[in-house]
């Protein structure tokens, strides 16, 4: 977020930069002026969403355009379910867009901070064996190219073979206008939110995570998965909400408060987070309740921290798994915050961390105070030779030799920029690094 002395960063508080220009184009018309403007006196413009990458994805030296003001709801066609939707639109407020039409995305992530372009750009993504990322929902989208020009790619008639690459982007091709969704007759989750044994949870992983939407959080120096599960219900069936105030009770003074308390006490007292971690994996998470799928799906995240995040072939993850789990355990590190663990349905995105494989993903966590270089770097050495995929908008260390081993489609997608963007107005550091200059 942008600072009083122009000084914008992310919400990891990792990530600063001091662009020579922000603009908020509240038009098209604005956005395509904004980057020809740019681009005629050498100036690279970035889009930002919300700033909720942890990675420099969204970092931009030069032009920073900021398309708060493009939200809302462009268009509806009630008969197939799609939806189109300014880029800028916040995810925390597609319910209420879609709420008279019935309709619902089908799978979130944890939050809904982000914008809808930020999330899809990055590969945002949930949990669920049956469902991908948010970019597979994407059926079209309009975006301002390098020339200035506007450019619509949908499944059908309008360059349908650039969708794979458009709809996952990451902010490369273009400043993404307008995004189409495929949404779903709105539903209802049923949430199983309980303390199990580890070991039990890894060995059933399989039917575990045949359910809707299944995750479970590991609080390391503990032999306790706090598991999530999911269950998608017609919203004709009966809501049995948490109590307002049990919500609050839950995620603001349990969960968040005692994360904060954790953590900041752990910053300081290592020796405290391993009895701390036991008693938040008991005590978080031991409810059940039917509520509308994003109250569900998401969260608040009032603790800040880091992270990053892998994808592994998904009959790889439990071994995976069990190696950072080793890995903590005989490092000496006292870790506050849980390790998430997540599944996805291969897709087709070109870039996708899940492209043409069933995933699981590890993520890692660490407090915002704390230096997470030796703990990312040794899961990421473990995980990464795994021939895991990082997270786009997650912290990682790998560069386009790397990352070009691990996407088939690669090539195609730098030879669509190449097309799009010659002259590299959309790149900064980040994509320098992981596509190529
Ligand atoms: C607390 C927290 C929880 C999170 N939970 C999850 C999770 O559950 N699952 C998951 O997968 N990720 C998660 N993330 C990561 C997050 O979803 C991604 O990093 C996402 O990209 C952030 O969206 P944003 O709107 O903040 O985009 P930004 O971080 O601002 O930007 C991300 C990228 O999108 C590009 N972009 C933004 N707008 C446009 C546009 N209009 N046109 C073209 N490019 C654009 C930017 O240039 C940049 O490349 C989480 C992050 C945080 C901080």
């Amino acid at each position: 977020m942008t600072r009083p002395g122009g000084v914008w960063r992310n919400w990891g508080r990792n990530q600063h930069v001091r662009p020579v220009r922000v603009e908020r184009p509240a038009s098209v018309d604005a956005v395509r002026r904004a980057v020809t403007a740019a681009a005629a006196r050498s100036l690279r413009v970035k889009a930002v969403g919300s700033g909720h990458s942890f990675s420099g994805i969204a970092v931009a030296p030069d032009v920073l355009l900021d398309l708060g003001e493009l939200r809302g709801v462009v268009d509806v066609d009630r008969d197939r379910a799609r939806v189109t939707l300014r880029a800028g639109t916040p995810l925390w407020d597609v319910p209420r867009l879609l709420a008279p039409y019935g309709l619902a995305m089908a799978n979130l992530g944890d939050i809904d901070r982000q914008t809808i372009a930020g999330a899809i750009s990055t590969g945002t993504h949930g949990t669920g064996a049956r469902f991908g990322g948010l970019s597979t929902q994407v059926v079209g989208v309009t975006l301002v190219t390098a020339g200035g020009e506007l450019l619509t790619i949908d499944d059908e008639a309008q360059h349908p073979e650039l969708l794979a690459a458009a709809a996952l982007g990451l902010g490369a091709l273009g400043v993404l206008v307008e995004v189409t969704l495929q949404c779903v007759p709105a539903f209802l989750l049923e949430a199983v939110e309980r303390p199990d044994p580890l070991e039990d949870t890894l060995a059933a992983l399989d039917a575990r995570a045949a359910a809707d939407h299944f995750e479970f959080y590991w609080f390391p120096h503990t032999d306790i998965a706090v598991t999530k599960t999911n269950t998608r219900l017609p919203e004709s069936a009966r809501r049995a909400p948490i109590p307002r105030a049990r919500r609050f009770l839950d995620e603001s003074v349990m969960a968040n408060g005692v994360y904060r308390a954790t953590c900041a006490v752990g910053a300081v007292v290592p020796a405290a987070v391993r009895p701390v971690n036991a008693l938040a994996g008991r005590t978080f998470g031991n409810r059940t309740y039917v509520d509308h799928a994003p109250r569900v799906f998401t969260q608040r995240r009032t603790v800040r921290f880091r992270e990053m995040e892998y994808a592994v072939p998904v009959e790889t993850l439990p071994a995976a798994f069990r190696a950072v789990r080793e890995l903590i355990d005989r490092s000496g590190w006292r870790i506050s915050f849980p390790i998430e663990v997540r599944v996805a349905a291969g897709d087709d995105r070109w870039l996708s961390t899940a492209h043409g494989r069933d995933s699981g993903y590890i993520a890692v966590h660490r407090y915002w105070r704390e230096d997470p270089t030796a703990y990312f770097g040794a899961v990421e050495e473990i995980l990464a030779g795994l021939g895991g995929r990082p997270h786009w908008g997650k912290e990682h260390g790998l560069d386009a030799v790397a990352l070009r081993e691990r996407y088939p489609r690669f090539d195609d997608f730098v030879a669509v920029r190449d097309r799009l963007d010659p002259d590299r107005v959309f790149a900064n550091p980040y994509l320098d690094r992981v596509l190529g200059e």
